[in-house]
């Protein structure tokens, strides 16, 4: 979370009765004393007590966490330096400022330098921490056999990312109780702000920007409705899926923050290879070892399909080698119908032979037509 400029305005030390070098034990030791005593349960109907919780709370979330009181510091240091002074004050940082503290410097310059980040667009960081938020989409690869790629099939896949949390399903309330709606915000999680010519929307203090108070968080989750935990994730996979495909799985992916939509979950799928089976796009391809007899005399082959039957090709006299016969659709099933089986016949020679087998090769070669070489015209 990026510096926000309340921080210009509050001593979080002094609203946790600390020094600005109490360590780390004894801000947090400070903030639970005083967070029992003016805990809303511990005084009903007490605004008075109800809106110093949220002031100690605000300050624990700021001074109780070691980067953001870092940076905190780092505000109240720069603020003590002068620059700043006036920042927030009724009138003090509005057009008719010309003549004022800020003289001579460029505006977007200074805030930015002030917040850090900005870089001439101030508040840019403090919007964005505000509200609902979605969260991230998550990848993962999953893994198939041939033919259940091509039959499609439900399977699941094993995650382990932030889910919502078990225990209280996500409220970050725990067992038995529920978030209420901040009444600072009406539940939005912002609260507009003018200044001058500016208008900000700037997170909730109260709530931090969830539009909601949990007063008794959740044992499992500590509040934030979300925890990391392996995950089985359901995924139905359509028939004809193909390697490298990406399936959206919506709502699958991480929690998001302040009532934000879940974020999305992308499986790869990724096809094993086949012994038999190639593929192209939606047909199917096989190779057929034939016979020098088969391509020269014709031959009726059976050739197996993925249905698990066989279809039968007829290979007409003097077919040459590599020649492809396409069997309609017996390919790829898919939304748009289904491919073809495409069958290469190739010629296999054999490495050894019978006697016979021999003989017959050696009464072939030896006929009037037994070479195809005619080099005569060159
Ligand atoms: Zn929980
Ligand atoms: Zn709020």
């Amino acid at each position: 979370m990026a510096a926000q400029r309340e921080w210009f305005e509050k001593d979080y030390y002094a609203d946790l009765g600390v020094s600005s070098t109490a360590t780390p034990k004894e801000i947090t030791t400070a903030y639970r004393r005083l967070a029992r005593k003016f805990h809303p349960d511990a005084n009903p109907n007490d605004s008075v007590a109800e809106e110093k919780f949220k002031t100690i709370s605000a300050a624990y979330d700021v001074v109780g966490d070691a980067g953001r009181r870092k940076e905190y510091d780092g505000v109240r240091a720069m603020s003590a330096g002068g620059g700043a002074r006036g920042f927030g004050a009724p009138g003090g940082f509005g057009a008719n400022q010309s003549g004022g503290d800020f003289a001579g410097a460029d505006l977007g310059e200074m805030l930015g330098n002030l917040f850090g980040k900005g870089g001439g667009r101030p508040f840019q960081d403090v919007g964005a921490s505000g509200g609902p938020k979605r969260g991230g989409d998550l990848e993962t690869d999953l893994h198939l056999s041939f033919l259940d790629a091509l039959k499609g099939v439900t399977t699941s896949v094993n995650l382990i990312s932030d889910a919502s949390c078990p225990t209280c399903s996500g409220s970050g309330a725990s067992l038995g109780t529920h978030p209420r709606q901040c009444g600072e915000c009406s539940g939005r999680g912002v609260l507009d702000d003018n200044q001058g010519f500016f208008s900000f929307s700037r997170p909730c203090n109260s709530c931090q920007g969830r539009g909601v108070i949990i007063d008794n968080p959740c044992l499992t989750c500590h509040g934030s409705g979300i925890t990391t935990r392996p995950r089985v994730v359901k995924v139905r996979l359509p028939e004809g899926v193909k390697e490298g495909q990406q399936i959206r799985l919506k709502g699958k992916g991480t929690p998001g923050k302040n009532g934000g939509p879940t974020g999305d979950l992308y499986v790869r799928v990724h096809v094993e290879p086949h012994a038999l089976f190639g593929r192209d796009g939606d047909n199917l391809t096989i190779t057929v070892p034939v016979t020098f007899p088969e391509l020269a005399l014709g031959a009726d082959i059976k050739v197996p399909t993925v249905d698990g039957d066989s279809v039968t090709i007829r290979i007409p006299p003097g077919t040459p080698n590599g020649r492809v016969f396409r069997v309609k659709a017996r390919g790829v099933s898919s939304a748009s119908g289904r491919g073809d089986l495409l069958i290469s016949a190739e010629l296999v020679v054999p490495t050894s032979l019978t006697e016979p087998e021999r003989q017959a090769l050696v009464a072939l070669r030896d006929s009037a037509s037994g070479s195809p070489r005619n080099f005569q015209s060159v």
